[in-house]
């Protein structure tokens, strides 16, 4: 278990409640253009602001993360680097990554709603005649969507906290020592066959796939584990 799990589960907890928070509204939201509801009739402000919603909520744990992360390193790392250098690059990256992750959460919705609206409708009457009995409608505006997200970018903000940290450290090193990053599944059941074969992979290998490191799909697990070794005893 890395350090800081108990940090990572807090986070994660709070941007799962906060987007759990902006589906129900939207969910409200959507219902009062009918049940289901004509989409033709939605105006674009109600996606603007649906997208404004998830960006923020995104945006605010993941800089928490990232700078929680970084300042974990100075002692995972042995160097010590004044954090406030990084202060822009967190704000920057935390919106960035915000940014792109609301433009799918919101593309996703739309489509998966265009998708579900003419089953419903075919239902003449009863309980399926309800949108929000569709199990796609809690699958794209539920609890388990918004977990599935905050786990996700959760770990985004520590590997890339660390990384940043990292290779700010390497650079204060003295030749031929870099600070290397060493990819860590949970080793048991669960591990999927994507991240298996990365377990204990040095930077220089799983950064060809995933340059930051985990996460390597939706709900990875993985994290990083940071040594200071010689760079011609990198394993390969
Ligand atoms: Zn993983």
């Amino acid at each position: 278990m890395p350090s800081n799990d108990r940090e990572r589960r807090d986070r994660e907890a709070e941007l799962a409640s906060n987007l759990s928070a902006v589906n129900d509204r939207m969910q409200r939201k959507l219902l009062t253009y009918g049940n289901p509801p004509d989409v033709d009739r939605i105006p674009e402000s109600v996606w603007t602001e649906f997208r404004q919603e998830v960006q923020e909520a995104v945006a605010r744990t993941a800089i928490v993360a990232y700078l929680y992360a970084l300042a974990t390193m100075p002692e995972a790392t042995g160097v010590a680097i004044d954090s406030a250098r990084f202060e822009v690059e967190a704000e920057l990256w935390s919106k960035n990554q915000a940014s792109k992750v609301a433009d799918e959460y919101v593309a996703h919705t739309r489509q998966r709603l265009a998708e579900i609206v003419p089953e419903v409708r075919a239902v003449q009457a009863g309980p399926a005649a309800d949108i929000r009995r569709h199990p796609s409608f809690d699958a794209m505006l539920g609890p388990t969507r918004a977990e599935t997200v905050a786990s996700t970018e959760v770990t985004n903000g520590f590997s890339h906290g660390e990384t940043d940290y990292a290779d700010s450290a390497t650079q204060q090193l003295d030749e031929p020592f870099v600070m290397m990053g060493f990819w860590v599944t949970e080793r048991d059941a669960r591990v999927c066959p994507i991240c298996a074969p990365l377990d204990m992979l040095p930077q220089p290998r799983y950064a060809v796939l995933f340059p930051k490191g985990p996460p390597a799909h939706p709900r990875c697990r993985c994290w990083l584990r940071w040594m200071k070794i010689r760079r011609d005893e990198i394993p390969f």
